[in-house]
């Protein structure tokens, strides 16, 4: 029997997340076809995916440089590749009737717009772009259903509590789950003193002890935000409360994530931390096909552990459950704050420590007031939640 073609966009195709995805369905050429990509910043590697993937579009999200992505394409025999640019522009590859599948792996709120507009299309939406579901998490899952679109997670832990539910999955209590534990490695900073993560640097805190990410994503791990952000989306994606989501610290990445059921039972999904796992679920459910990971080795592992999380170094994860409380826009805005902290750190603007108290103070003065049901509502919670954080940052001295 033939398997049909799957049509694909990558949003966010040249980032940590993009480039895995590709790599698995350059595998698996007789099942995937690349439709479109896009990229931010990256031109010259757009280009050498166009090369290997020949899709009909190349997209990127500044217009100010889509010239030269043109001319790029052109010397590079690639004519025929259509260029588009701007946030239209990713809505609309990432709704094309002739695709099938989106992967959302853009960073940050800016994938919100596209990830939404693949879900109201009823598309297969792999999601990886989380802070989607933290902004608008009640907007995308109601576009989810409305659109009938198929949503896979493809963060790790998601995947793999996505992979220990009772399918089909609808009612966590009455399939009788009582808990998901979602398991976090704790960071490169696990164990530190308040005094040690006062003076650590960008350099230390994007270098995972586990797994190769993204810089905005792996300071976010760092600082447990990461942790806490995954909370917010398990709470949509699985429709939970948040009292039946925990944190497990697991320093090796080895269980990545567990669902307890009231009978006693815990499933767990064991893997290599490498994000092709997951990714390579999401494009082949319910099938499996090979991912190119290499087999768990249980006798080189040894030993699993298993800890609580520091909270008191490391507040954010607390501030995530805080948001849930807070409902409405609280999560937008603490995911807002967030990026804008993230990227002052990265810049060298901001202390590690400013992290958590500009997203405390940042949820806590900014998240009245907004309308949780309307994305415009969201959009100014966001817009407000970045200028409270700048401004807290000017203020300090940064
Ligand atoms: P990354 O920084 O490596 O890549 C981000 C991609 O988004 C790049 O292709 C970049 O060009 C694009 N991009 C950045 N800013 C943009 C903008 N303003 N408009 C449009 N495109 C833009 O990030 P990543 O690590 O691949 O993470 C991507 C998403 O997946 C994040 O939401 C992250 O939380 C999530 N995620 C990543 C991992 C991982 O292992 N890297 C694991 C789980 C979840
Ligand atoms: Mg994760």
């Amino acid at each position: 029997m033939s398997i049909p073609l799957q049509h694909l966009t990558v949003l966010g195709s040249t980032g940590s997340v993009g480039l895995s995805t590709l790599d698995v369905v350059a595998r698996h050429p007789e099942r995937y076809r690349v439709h479109a990509l896009s990229a931010h910043s990256q031109l010259d590697k757009l280009v050498e995916q166009c090369l290997q993937h020949r899709p009909r579009y190349a997209v990127l999200a500044d217009p100010a440089r889509l010239p030269v992505l043109r001319e790029r394409l052109q010397s590079a025999g690639l004519a025929e590749v259509e260029t588009l640019a701007g946030l239209e522009a990713l809505e609309y590859i990432a709704s094309h009737p002739d695709i099938d599948t989106v992967m959302a792996a853009i960073v940050g709120s800016a994938g919100m717009r596209p990830t939404l507009a693949a879900a109201r299309a009823g598309k297969r939406v792999l999601l990886a772009n989380k802070e989607t579901l933290v902004m608008a998490g009640r907007l995308f899952m109601d576009a989810v259903r409305e659109g009938g679109a198929t949503l896979l997670p493809i963060d790790s832990e998601h995947n793999a509590i996505y992979q220990c539910l009772p399918q089909p999955f609808s009612n966590g209590a009455a399939q009788g789950v009582q808990r998901i534990l979602l398991t976090a490695s704790g960071g490169p900073f696990r164990g530190f003193s308040p005094a040690q993560l006062a003076a650590v640097t960008p350099e230390q805190a994007v270098k995972h002890p586990n797994w190769s990410m993204g810089r905005k994503i792996s300071v976010d791990s760092a600082s447990l935000m990461n942790k806490g952000l995954e909370v917010i989306e398990a709470r949509w994606l699985f429709d939970l409360p948040p009292d039946r989501i925990s944190v497990v610290v697991h320093p090796q990445s080895v269980v990545h994530s567990m669902v307890e059921y009231i009978d006693g039972s815990v499933l767990a999904q064991l893997g290599n931390p490498d994000m092709r796992t997951p990714i390579a679920y999401g494009l082949a459910w319910p099938e499996r096909i090979d991912a190119g990971v290499s087999t768990l080795d249980l006798f080189q592992i040894a030993r699993l552990d298993f800890e609580q999380p520091d909270t008191d170094c490391f507040p954010c994860l607390d501030l995530a459950f805080e948001a849930l409380r807070l409902g409405g826009a609280a999560p937008a805005v603490l995911n807002a704050a967030n990026e804008e902290v993230v990227g002052a750190f990265l810049d060298g603007k901001a202390g590690f420590v400013d992290i958590a108290k500009v997203n405390a103070a940042t949820m806590r003065q900014v998240a009245v007031d907004f309308d949780a049901n309307s994305l415009e509502s969201l959009t100014a919670a966001d817009a407000a939640a970045r200028r409270f954080a700048a401004s807290w940052l000017a203020r300090s001295g940064h």
